[in-house]
C-alpha cells in the first residue's frame, strides 16, 4: 500500500457521520471530497447531498470506488492529484476530505484561495495543524498558518480523532475541523505576504523581522515596533501595514 500518499482510512463510524454532518448539515447539494480513498466517508456523504464530485490520486482505488459506486446517482469521481485540479468548476460547494497529511497546507491555500461560492470546508487534519489553525495570540500556536487561515474564515474543531479510529493507525492525533469563509472576506496577498514577514522568525521583533522592507523610521514611530508578530491579534496586521505604508 503506497503510505507516502497519506492513506489512513478512518473506520469509525461514529466520527465519519460526525465529519460528514458537519460538512453538509441535514442535505447539501453538492460537495467536494478531497482523497476518498475506499469511500468510507464518501458513502456517508453520498446519504446527506445531491451530487458529489471526488478526487483521488491512487489509480487502483479511483477505479475500485468508481465500480462500486457506479449505481449511485449524484456520484462522479475524478482520478487525479487535487492540487492539479480546478475545484472552481464544481462551485457553489462543500469542501470535505480525509486529507493526506503531506499536502495538508497546499490543500488548506487552495480552498483559502477560492471565492464565496465555497463557504465551507472540513478537514481532517493533524492535532497540531487544528491546534495552529484555532491558536489565540500570545501562544507558541499562533503563526502565520493560523493569521493567514483566520483571516478569511472563522474556524472550529468538529471532533478530535484518536489513531485508533484509522486503518492503520497514524503515528499522530488528529482533529477534524470546520472553516467557514467570512462573509465578504477576499485574499490580500499584499497583507499575507506582510504577515509572512512579520512571522519570518518569530522570536525577532517585529523591527527586527521588517526592517528590510520598511523605512526606519517608519518602524521606530510604530508604538508596536519591539513586540513580536505573536503579540499582534489577526485584525490588527492591516492597520499596521497601512501605518507602515503611510496611510492612516
Ligand atoms: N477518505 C478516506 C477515508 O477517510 O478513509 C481516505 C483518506 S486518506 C487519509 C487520504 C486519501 O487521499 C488517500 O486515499 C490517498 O490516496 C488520497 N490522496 C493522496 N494524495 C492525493 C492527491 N494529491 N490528490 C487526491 N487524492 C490524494
Amino acid at each position: 500500500m503506497p503510505r507516502k500518499l497519506g492513506q489512513h482510512f478512518l473506520v469509525s463510524q461514529p466520527i465519519l457521520e460526525k465529519i460528514a454532518e458537519a460538512a453538509c448539515g441535514a442535505h447539501a447539494e453538492r460537495v467536494i471530497e478531497i482523497g476518498p480513498g475506499r469511500g468510507a466517508l464518501t458513502r456517508h456523504l453520498l446519504k446527506r447531498c445531491d451530487e458529489l464530485h471526488a478526487i483521488e490520486l491512487d489509480e487502483k482505488l479511483a477505479s475500485a470506488l468508481r465500480s462500486e459506486l457506479i449505481d449511485k446517482p449524484g456520484f462522479a469521481l475524478t482520478q487525479g492529484d487535487v492540487l492539479r485540479t480546478d475545484l472552481a468548476q464544481w462551485g457553489p460547494a462543500a469542501i470535505v476530505g480525509n486529507l493526506p497529511y503531506y499536502i495538508t497546507s497546499p490543500i488548506l491555500e487552495l480552498f483559502l484561495n477560492l471565492d464565496a461560492r465555497f463557504p465551507a470546508a472540513v478537514f481532517l487534519v493533524q492535532r497540531e495543524v487544528a491546534d495552529r489553525l484555532l491558536a489565540k495570540p500570545h501562544t507558541r500556536d499562533y503563526g502565520f498558518l493560523t493569521v493567514k487561515t483566520q483571516l478569511l474564515c472563522d474556524v472550529k474543531i468538529v471532533v478530535k480523532v484518536p489513531p485508533g479510529a484509522f486503518a492503520p493507525p497514524p503515528k499522530v492525533e488528529s482533529a477534524a475541523v470546520r472553516l467557514d469563509r467570512k462573509a465578504g472576506a477576499a485574499v490580500d496577498s499584499e497583507l499575507v505576504m506582510f504577515v509572512g514577514r512579520c512571522f519570518a522568525q518569530k522570536r525577532k521583533t517585529l523591527r527586527n523581522n521588517l526592517k528590510s522592507f520598511f523605512r526606519a523610521e517608519a518602524l521606530e514611530a510604530m508604538p508596536e515596533a519591539g513586540l513580536r508578530a505573536e503579540q499582534i491579534p489577526v485584525e490588527g496586521f492591516l492597520p499596521l501595514l497601512r501605518r507602515l505604508q503611510g496611510g492612516s
